[in-house]
């Protein structure tokens, strides 16, 4: 029998088939620790789960406006006001299951067959799939260690094609950590502009930043980039709520108005509870947002001082989210346990085997010479992953 040819071409989610590979070893008692999936340790704080038992227990269990409640498009329109100095009416915000549906959503919006899609490589894994899945055609601007991990214009003007539809940013960005300053998202806005793109701004990991570096949305430079940009957004990272899945997005409101059409047929609303949830996150005390931001700074200074201690791996500190890219390149060559390391999923294989420590193979965001370490882990874990993950790095 065939199936669809174009399912066939969608791998897994390499992040989230890892992470859960690791917690089954876990399960069985194995003592591994896990650098993998990118979620908070952090539980959820009360006041959000109080206000998902009062959704509950207030009846809010029914179908929602496929869109999304009003309460959580004001805060949302609130929350841009206030962070971001944007302005959205409410038919400008969709609220999905996930930024990844708002992903999802987006591509088959304004996708026709053939059309481009420029990323910066690495890129996020669920990235070229969704592309894909759209009809669309990913093309990736290499955005190397020694350029900040960040687009250039060398490798913007060498991709692009009459074919290219859209840029995808993603500030503060997975895999990397790389965050844009003013002046280089100007320069995106500006190419995107010269070339009649629609922007794709991913900024989920927004409140992850460290030493005082300050935010900026591409949204917010001028008019022409407000215009033609589309936000991606959500509560899963920035109130510890991945299993929740409330994403939302905002922009154009023809573009939002084709997501909520395909939306109403794929999904209908995202969770209601969970929608009267994330009301309270982003309207609530935003303390506990603090805290756990001043908290992974101190893992991510432990890790990046630690591993640059090597003589064969190697990170620069990122500004921002919460990853850490390790260059294991001088690692290559090297015959672990009868295995020759080639490239990082040799690398993660044989780590995992030898040394039980998950981390994500850089060949997931499209580089082969790095592995992904996510600190969204307890710094005892942390302290405990490292001293292994160095042990391993000296044979
Ligand atoms: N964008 C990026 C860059 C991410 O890392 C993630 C994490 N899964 C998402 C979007 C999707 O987040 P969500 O859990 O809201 O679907
Ligand atoms: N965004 C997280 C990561 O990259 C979660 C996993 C996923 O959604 O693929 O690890």
């Amino acid at each position: 029998m065939i199936f669809s040819k174009k399912a066939e071409q969608i791998s897994p989610s390499i992040t989230l088939d890892i992470t859960s590979r690791a917690k089954e070893m876990k399960a069985d008692g194995i003592d591994v620790i896990i650098f993998g999936a990118g979620e908070p340790d952090f539980d959820t704080h009360e006041n959000i789960q109080n206000a998902a038992i009062e959704a509950i227990r207030g009846g809010c269990t029914k179908y929602t406006k496929a869109s999304g409640i009003d309460e959580l498009k004001t805060a949302i329109c609130e929350k841009f006001r206030r962070d971001n100095n944007l302005i959205y009416n409410k038919s400008q915000i969709i609220i999905s299951t996930g930024a990844k549906q708002c992903i999802a959503n987006v591509f088959q919006s304004i996708l026709n067959p053939g059309d481009e899609v420029i990323l910066s490589k690495p890129y996020w894994v669920s990235y070229p799939e969704l592309i894909k899945l759209s009809d669309g055609v990913p093309v990736y601007a290499a955005a190397n260690e020694e350029n900040d991990f960040k687009y250039t214009s060398e490798a913007l003007n060498e991709v692009l094609t009459p074919k290219t539809k859209a840029i995808l940013i993603n500030s503060p960005n997975n895999p990397v950590g790389a965050v844009y300053s003013r002046s280089e998202l100007l320069f995106i806005a500006n190419f995107a502009k010269a070339n009649d793109l629609i922007i794709i701004s991913d900024e989920i990991y927004e409140k992850f930043i460290y030493d005082d570096f300050k935010y900026t949305s591409i949204a917010n430079l001028n008019n022409d980039s407000y215009n033609r940009t589309i936000i991606i957004h959500g509560v899963s990272k920035t109130y510890s709520m991945t299993g929740w899945r409330i994403g939302y997005a905002a922009g154009n409101e023809k573009i939002i108005k084709l997501m909520s059409n395909i939306q109403s047929h794929t999904t209908a609303n995202p969770n209601s509870i969970a929608q009267y949830a994330a009301v309270e996150a982003l309207n609530g005390n935003q303390t506990s947002v603090k805290l756990m931001v001043k908290e992974f700074k101190i893992r991510r200074d432990y890790i990046v001082k630690k591993i640059n201690t090597s003589s064969t791996l190697s990170c620069t500190k990122p500004t921002g989210a919460f990853y850490i890219m390790v260059n294991i390149s001088k690692m290559f060559g090297k015959i672990i346990d009868g295995t020759k390391i080639n490239n990082s999923i040799d690398f993660a294989k044989v780590l995992l085997n030898k040394e039980k420590v998950a981390v994500i193979p850089g060949d997931g965001f499209g580089v082969s010479n790095y592995v992904r370490l996510s600190y969204a882990t307890s710094m005892e874990n942390i302290k405990e992953g490292i001293k292994r993950l160095m042990d391993f790095s000296q044979y």
